[in-house]
């Protein structure tokens, strides 16, 4: 018998991988989470039937989120994630020694606590000592926080169940207040494709745009995810991540990506003109 995960990208669109085996399924008090293993891709996570992570592409999704902010400032020190239960995140944030204190806040603990041993892969820095976990709301936790970072990244899901707030006007604006005045934002964009997807990039977009001086998007492709093309919104108080960028620094660090470099770090931010006019519309 054969065995296949489908995803109803949009209502008329669906995609199927083959599995070899059912490896967990769990309600959590947020979301239906579970871990299956795919012939194509490895490991696959999902979250209420979305595909959140696979072994095999999921370095593309954590290289864009995590290296273009680090190159844009080389000196950032304090990182605020919210959500990122799979650890891809901060993973990648781990590499740069530079980087001293590392808050982490995801709704539901069971997503970490299987992340931890379903991907371990991924979740292979979460005990690191710079990294502090919260298991909370991430819209409660930066409303209250008194912290400022250098850095947020919104490593959410889709606009729906637990991550809905953190595609909202009042959320934005708590993450600009904690913010240093050399502070980036990088805002999980959804992908401009399918209009289901794109109504809530280009709603989020427009919110993110009137806090913030400098806000662009960028692009990156992960085959999994709906259309394969997806979005990182960049929103900063001080940074232009093209136009001033100079890639010495981040050069001499040496590391090792497999997805991200200072070439595709320029050219991801050259949006296709059906993009454009759907930012500018
Ligand atoms: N990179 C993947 C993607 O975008 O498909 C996965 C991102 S990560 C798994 C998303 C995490 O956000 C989930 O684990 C979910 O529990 C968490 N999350 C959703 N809403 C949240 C909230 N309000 N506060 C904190 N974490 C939240």
């Amino acid at each position: 018998m054969e065995l296949w995960y489908t995803e109803e990208q949009t209502p008329n669109v669906r995609f199927s991988m083959r599995i070899k085996e059912h490896l967990y399924h769990e309600i959590s008090p947020f979301q239906e989470i579970d871990f299956f293993d795919t012939y194509e891709f490895g490991r696959l996570f999902t979250l209420d039937g979305i595909i959140m992570v696979t072994e095999k592409d999921e370095f593309i999704y954590h290289d864009m989120i995590s290296h273009v902010p680090m190159a844009v400032n080389p000196s950032i020190k304090n990182v605020l994630v919210i959500g990122g239960g799979d650890g891809g995140t901060v993973r990648e944030l781990c590499r740069y020694k530079t980087i001293e204190r590392i808050d982490m806040v995801e709704i539901d603990e069971r997503v970490v606590r299987m992340c931890q041993q379903y991907f371990p892969q991924t979740a292979c820095e979460l005990e690191d000592e710079r990294v502090s976990l919260y298991f909370e709301d991430g819209i409660s936790f930066v409303k209250n926080s008194k912290t400022s970072y250098d850095l947020i990244l919104v490593d959410s899901t889709d606009p729906i169940g637990p991550g809905e707030g953190l595609f909202t006007y009042d959320f934005y604006q708590d993450c600009f207040n904690r913010l240093t005045e050399e502070g980036i934002l990088i805002n999980q964009h959804e992908s401009p494709y399918y209009p289901v997807n794109a109504r809530e990039m280009v709603k989020a977009h427009k919110k993110i745009d009137t806090l913030f001086p400098v806000s662009m998007v960028y692009q990156f492709h992960v085959p999994t995810y709906p259309s394969g093309h997806w979005l990182f919104g960049f929103a900063s108080k001080k940074f232009n991540p093209v136009n001033e960028i100079d890639f010495t620094k981040w050069n001499s660090l040496n590391l090792k990506t497999k997805y991200y470099n200072p070439e595709l770090h320029v050219g991801c931010f050259a949006l296709p003109n059906y993009v454009k006019e759907l930012l500018n519309d």
